[in-house]
């Protein structure tokens, strides 16, 4: 089997100046995640390697560079699937730490499968997970920045040399929304999923319409007869009946790569093994 890697940096508009920090981070988040792959590593591995990195990145609303809630706190939601069993792990509305998609993927093993607030907090450090200060995970957005700041989940989708397949998200959510509110990111079907033989599937958009539509579960569906690319397509372009915005990436387990976005930017890399570089987008139809 040959692997394959995508990632995104959010279904959002990409301020004037912003494009190529925004490049750079899913440039970096793929190479990241190619490292993985390459060597032999697991679709999970390179997921979470992938996010991480995105996660470090201001530019992206995600780790440090979350948007604020209401009364200006950092409120996070990641997750990750592992399609070899099904095994999902998800943190919402988790403050102080750096790495969500780390968190989650600490609660692979665990009978649990999502962690909220304090509890989420709790367990990341009870696992030894590295903790972040509110000042740390905002600091470095400008005023400018964080007006014009509305969503942007990051996410990546991975298919490894064994055939496995994996999903993971990370947000900080929607600027300025209600203490405790959360998204499509961290709830499985909604957000994302993952399901060796089928496929793979990563969401950022406007969270309640997703997950009233249930768009993961929409795109799972449609996978094995349309392909990965059609499917999300489809899917998306059926949000006009909730509204909101939406982009997806996907993979099939036959390894083909799909994503599209009904909002004005998605900033995208992909990956196959054998490829020299990874194609990069900051829209559909824009190398
Ligand atoms: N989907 C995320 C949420 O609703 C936000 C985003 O994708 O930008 O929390």
């Amino acid at each position: 089997m040959s692997w394959a890697l995508i990632v995104h940096g959010g279904a959002k508009e990409i301020a004037p100046g912003e494009e190529d920090a925004n490049r750079e981070g899913v440039s970096a988040a793929i190479e990241a995640g190619r490292a993985v792959l390459a060597s032999g590593g697991s679709a999970i591995d390179a997921c979470e390697a992938a996010v991480r990195v995105l996660e470090a990145r201001p530019v992206f609303n995600a780790g440090r560079g979350s948007d604020p809630t209401e009364i200006g706190e950092i409120e996070m939601c990641s997750a990750i699937m592992d399609g070899a069993t099904l095994a999902v792990g998800g943190v919402m509305a988790i403050q102080g730490v750096c790495h969500p998609v780390s968190v989650a993927r600490m609660l692979l093993g665990e009978q649990e499968i999502l962690l909220a607030g304090e509890g989420a907090r709790r367990f990341a450090q009870e696992k030894g997970a590295e903790l972040c200060g509110r000042d740390e995970l905002l600091t470095e957005k400008t005023e400018k920045q964080l007006a014009e700041a509305d969503h942007d989940t990051v996410g990546a989708v991975a298919l490894d040399a064994a055939g496995n397949l994996a999903a993971a998200t990370s947000t900080g959510g929607l600027n300025g929304q209600k203490q405790g509110r959360i998204g499509d990111s961290p709830m499985p079907g909604c957000g994302y999923y993952a399901e060796n033989g089928a496929g793979a599937v990563a969401l950022s958009g406007h969270g309640e319409e997703i997950a009233r539509m249930m768009l993961a579960g929409r795109i799972m569906h449609r996978m094995s007869e349309h392909g990965p690319e059609r499917a999300v397509l489809s899917s998306v372009r059926e949000m006009v009946r909730v509204g909101g915005e939406a982009g997806g990436i996907a993979i099939d387990a036959a390894g083909r790569i799909g994503w599209a976005h009904i909002s004005p930017h998605f900033a995208v890399a992909a990956i196959r093994e054998g490829q020299d570089k990874p194609d990069i987008w900051l829209k559909k139809d824009e190398q």
